[in-house]
């Protein structure tokens, strides 16, 4: 009797691991809140579409979305509302921005595989990590050197390679990393620097929250024909912390 019930016991054990394991690794690597997290932007972009004026966010967008472990690109004591679509503290008066932001500026720069892409604002390194497996090359500048140095780290240690970092004032953009096929800034300035346009290759885009600090932003997007001619749109109100100077 009780030598029959060893292997009753046994199978059940394997049966139960089978189940359990990968609801267990599931759960640690987030999956499931990051397939939560992608239906929210969707139901977000749904709600804003008119305004915005684009109908749906690209599938390869939200297929990156549903795949970077953001988690771990937030501090440890924010990481249970790491899937929330809201921004969080990362630091230094700093933010991580809502995924649904993070989504639709990375869809309206329109990445391609061979683009070259710039970054104002590395802050976590999340944007950063997001179109690492869009473009060619990511290269992302950070003000505060703390953050900055934190975020270069973290990114090599996720095995993003193909992102450059560096501390500076972004405002000067990064000519040596460029031209960019797309430009994207995450912090809010009252204008559009004129050395980003510079940068922006004809037929780029630049997404940037334009407003002062105590006015309205606007998601903004900024785009420079194959003419040279620049054109701008307003898109969505927004808040983001405020673009700062180095020398400010
Ligand atoms: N993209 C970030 C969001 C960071 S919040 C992320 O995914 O986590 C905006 C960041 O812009 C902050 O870290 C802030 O320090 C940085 N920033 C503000 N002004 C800047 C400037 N002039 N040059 C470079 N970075 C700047």
């Amino acid at each position: 009797m009780h030598s029959a019930l060893k292997p009753f016991w046994g199978a059940l054990l394997v049966g139960l691991s089978a189940f359990l394991l990968p609801a267990i690794a599931g759960a640690a690597d987030h999956a499931p809140q990051r397939e939560e997290m992608v239906r929210t932007i969707e139901q977000h972009a749904r709600y804003t579409s008119d305004i915005v004026g684009e109908d749906g966010l690209s599938p390869r967008v939200l297929e990156v979305m549903r795949s970077v472990q953001r988690h771990l690109f937030v501090p440890e004591r924010r990481r249970s509302l790491a899937y929330a679509d809201r921004p969080l503290e990362i630091g230094y008066g700093q933010t991580i921005s809502q995924p649904f932001i993070v989504a639709l500026m990375t869809h309206l720069l329109e990445p391609g595989p061979d683009h070259v892409v710039l970054e104002i604002g590395t802050g976590s390194g999340y944007q950063a990590a997001v179109l690492s497996p869009l473009v060619a090359k990511v290269c992302t500048i950070e003000v505060i050197a703390e953050l900055g140095e934190a975020a270069a780290k973290r990114l090599a240690a996720l095995g993003y390679a193909n992102v450059e970092t560096k501390i500076a004032d972004g405002y000067h953009g990064w000519p040596e990393c460029g031209p960019f096929d797309a430009i994207v800034v995450t912090a809010a300035a009252d204008h559009v620097p004129p050395p980003l346009v510079e940068q922006l290759k004809p037929g780029g885009r630049m997404v940037i929250p334009v407003g002062g600090m105590f006015a309205t932003q606007h998601l903004t997007l900024v785009e420079k024909t194959e003419s040279g001619e620049v054109l701008t749109r307003q898109l969505l109100p927004v808040r983001f912390v405020p673009f700062t100077r180095a020398w400010q």
